[in-house]
């Protein structure tokens, strides 16, 4: 029975977000759904990253939050559109709520939308927003058991950020262990150590989007 409601959620999810995608590509935007842990570092990478994103394309943030307007407000002052989704305890981001979200931005000027997953490593991976790829940010002092432990996620991201890097002598974290499962996991994937604190790997991330964003 569950089954079968689940389903034909994520059917009707699907029919949408296809929608979605095809919106995105009539006009030529690129949308990542970036996903990751409460604490991972997802709004802090934003912050690191929109301005020199936005120094060469137009960009817009969709935040998704399980009840506060906090990141949207982070990313707002970064001087970037920004539109909040609130799930409302709901614990993934679907298609019709970005549908929804889409409408209060202007699709004729943007280049890029960043949609921020609300926390969580489990079913925001099971739910298409329409977006080109998926990214999934990884902190160090999450441990590096997580990329086996919850292996869809890693399996539907393109890129996997490797957040916090500088705090990895004061961790456990095995950082050859994390890669091997990552490209046991998925093959391709593109790994990338990031840090907000040192900078590291942000002009790395900022290259790889502007030339996904080249290639549309
Ligand atoms: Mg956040
Ligand atoms: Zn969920």
């Amino acid at each position: 029975m569950e089954v079968k409601v689940m389903k034909n959620i994520l059917g009707e999810n699907d029919k949408i977000a296809a929608e979605n995608r095809k919106l995105f590509n009539d006009k030529n935007i690129l949308v990542i759904n970036l996903m990751g842990s409460p604490g991972s570092g997802k709004t802090s990478l934003l912050e690191k990253t929109l301005s020199k994103l936005a120094e060469k394309i137009n960009v817009a943030v969709i935040e998704g939050d399980l009840f506060t307007v906090k990141d949207a407000e982070r990313i707002e002052r970064q001087n970037v559109p920004v539109v909040q989704i609130n799930t409302a305890g709901g614990c993934h981001l679907d298609a019709a709520m970005v549908r929804r979200a889409v409408e209060s931005l202007n699709l004729d000027e943007l280049n890029l939308i960043i949609v921020e997953n609300v926390g969580n490593l489990v079913c925001p991976a099971e739910f298409d927003v329409g977006e080109n790829f998926k990214a999934v940010v990884l902190s160090i002092t999450e441990g590096d058991d997580k990329p086996l432990k919850y292996p869809l996620i890693f399996k539907e991201s393109a890129v996997t950020l490797l957040n916090k890097i500088d705090l990895l002598p004061y961790t456990n974290f095995n950082l050859e262990n994390a890669r091997a499962d990552l490209t046991t996991i998925h093959p391709n994937i593109k790994i990338i150590e990031t840090s907000c604190t040192t900078g590291a790997g942000l002009d790395e991330f900022c290259d790889f989007i502007l030339m996904e964003v080249k290639k549309l």
